[in-house]
């Protein structure tokens, strides 16, 4: 069996009515919105407004997930490629109608009316009166909107073209960057170092050019905020993430308060390999031990059903609907993206998952990770499309979720080799999610703040990078092998719009084990409140939705909960290295 998606359900081709039909209302619509800034400030009139938006959503997101899907399992398809400039370019437009219906809206007081559907509505509502605030004129946002075009977006295209385009030189060989990367996880500790040493030395070539796109695209953040009357870059960050300054700042200083437990973890893996002073870079990835647990997909999805079963039958029941209904492209071919996704479809009730199955445990971890991104969705069906989008910090919770309840389970009826390689997995990802998340948050935050005062030179970037990873690491790490090129190719730094992605990653993760901590305590009564935490997490400030299952986000015991999770996976861990070494 190929084990593809079904797609029929969104459309059965490009060459489909529907698709045809729904792109001719979606122009309608867009037209038909232009009507709300000069509509009366009437309860039917914000009903109206609000049963469009939601239709309007749905609409969109089936037409962009038809075409995002099928490009993703085929890159070379040249109707997908076609469909997406179209979509893209009709949306455009919109940018300026949506900010003149923002303020239409900040501009009605809520308070006066009772009809169920606004008041379903009202953190949304409320929401857009808020971010209103920082709204210019018309003609203001007109001019940013149109100038991001030429800065920061172009910036970030260059940026990604620059580092697409560059070759590493290794043993007089030419190697894509992404090839070069993957060594990292080689069994062969020549190849590991080697490849480092050719990353570090090939990043020459473009570090002028890349070092022009940060300093653009945080020049631009800084000017943006101000200009929109934010405190501060971070700030703008925190609004969009429904999240307060508190939270972030409880939840740093509990990171901060966890590194020496991580510092020892690193020193360990270092002593294991060999190394007296702390591990060098290019060995954070190094496998400690070699073993491959065969698991096909046919028996990792038994497995996960099983798991997923002893949380609760709606997960267990959920992750069977997904596998029997082929909503996963399972395995890699050529022209298929690589790596994994979940693309939740709430237009239709459903969502579809892309994997690079390959017959390994850790690809049933991937299933599971992306089989939690599909319940969360699933328990959001019930909710308008508006009441159903989440922000960045809570949206690798319930994927981190199911990991969790999975790995638990492997370990019980693991071998000790087995135990300490999956133990290995979980705490390296824990390491980089919240140490090495750390330390980019700490380079963001100085690097913009420097920023302030004129364009950062490649040197000052890359002392800046070596010292904030000596900050969150500590000696862990050799300090004389960091890597002071880390903000070149991730993504993260890059986005125009959303500043410090970064600390959502440790937010996402923290809060699953938290969750899970809470499972621990209650039980097999914890799944229905699981469910209703996520069914929530679309319409509420994070704060809120914590409370909404006794979560005190502002509280250090949360957290610290959480990382005590990692502490006892990491005693477990050194007990394992101790019996087996
Ligand atoms: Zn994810």
């Amino acid at each position: 069996m190929d084990r593809k998606w079904d797609l029929k359900k969104l459309y059965t081709s490009f060459e489909d009515k529907q698709l045809i039909q729904d792109i001719e209302e979606v122009k309608v619509l867009l037209e038909d919105f232009k009507k709300y800034p000069e509509l009366e400030n009437t309860e039917d009139n914000l009903i109206q407004y609000l049963k469009q938006e939601n239709m309007l959503n749905n609409k969109v997101e089936r037409l962009f997930s038809y075409v995002n899907l099928v490009m993703n399992a085929d890159t070379t398809n040249h109707k997908a490629i076609k469909y997406a400039s179209i979509l893209e370019d009709m949306l455009a437009t919109f940018a300026d109608t949506d900010a003149r219906i923002q303020k239409w809206v900040a501009s009605f007081d809520f308070q006066q009316f009772q009809d169920q559907y606004i008041l379903e509505h009202l953190y949304i509502l409320n929401e857009m009166k808020e971010h209103n605030q920082y709204l210019l004129d018309n003609q203001g946002e007109a001019v940013l909107a149109s100038m991001k075009i030429n800065g920061s977006s172009a910036w970030s295209k260059y940026k990604d073209q620059l580092i697409s385009s560059m070759t590493v030189f290794m043993d007089n060989q030419e190697y894509p960057l992404t090839e070069v990367l993957n060594m990292a996880y080689s069994k062969d500790k020549d190849i590991r170092k080697k490849a480092y040493k050719a990353e570090i030395q090939s990043y020459q070539q473009v570090e002028q050019g890349v070092a022009s796109a940060l300093n653009a695209i945080k020049g631009e953040a800084i000017t943006v905020a101000r200009l929109r009357g934010y405190e501060s870059v971070l700030q703008r960050t925190l609004v969009d993430s429904r999240m307060t300054q508190k939270t972030l700042d409880v939840l740093l200083s509990t990171i901060q308060k966890s590194l020496p437990m991580f510092e020892k973890y690193f020193q360990t893996k270092a002593q294991h390999l060999g190394y007296t002073n702390g591990l060098p870079w290019y060995e954070i990835y190094a496998p400690i031990i070699d073993i491959h647990n065969e698991y096909s997909y046919e028996k990792g999805c038994d497995f996960v059903i099983e798991q997923f079963n002893s949380f609760s039958k709606n997960l267990g029941d959920y992750a069977k609907m997904v596998i029997q209904n082929n909503w996963i492209d399972v395995y890699p071919r050529q022209g298929k993206v690589g790596g994994a996704f979940c693309q939740n479809l709430h237009c239709i009730q459903e969502s579809r998952f892309l994997l690079n199955y390959g017959n390994d445990f850790s690809d049933v971890i991937t299933m599971a990770h992306e089989l939690g991104h599909g319940f969360h969705g699933h328990c959001l069906n019930a909710q308008t499309a508006l009441n159903a989008e989440y922000p960045m910090p809570i949206a690798e919770t319930a994927s981190t979720f199911c990991e969790t309840i999975v790995k638990k389970a492997a370990l019980k009826t693991a071998t000790p080799q087995q135990q300490l390689m999956i133990l290995e997995n979980e705490l390296s990802d824990c390491a980089q999610v919240i140490v090495d998340i750390y330390s980019r948050f700490l380079f963001e935050s100085r690097f913009i703040q420097k920023r302030e005062n004129g364009p950062l030179s490649v040197d000052e970037i890359k002392e800046l990078m070596i010292e904030t990873q000596k900050e969150a690491y500590g000696h862990g790490l050799d300090h004389n092998e960091l890597h002071p090129y880390m903000w070149t190719w991730k993504p993260h730094y890059y986005e125009a719009d959303y500043a410090f992605y970064n600390f959502p990653y440790a937010f996402g993760l923290l809060l699953a084990k938290g969750l899970y901590a809470l499972y621990q305590k209650q039980g097999e009564s914890f799944a229905s409140t699981y469910e209703r935490f996520l069914s929530l997490t679309g319409k509420m400030s994070l704060e809120d939705v914590g409370k909404s299952v006794g979560i005190d986000l502002q509280d250090e015991n949360f957290w610290q909960d959480s990382i005590n999770m990692i502490a006892e996976d990491l005693e477990q861990f050194y007990c394992l290295l101790k019996q087996i070494s």
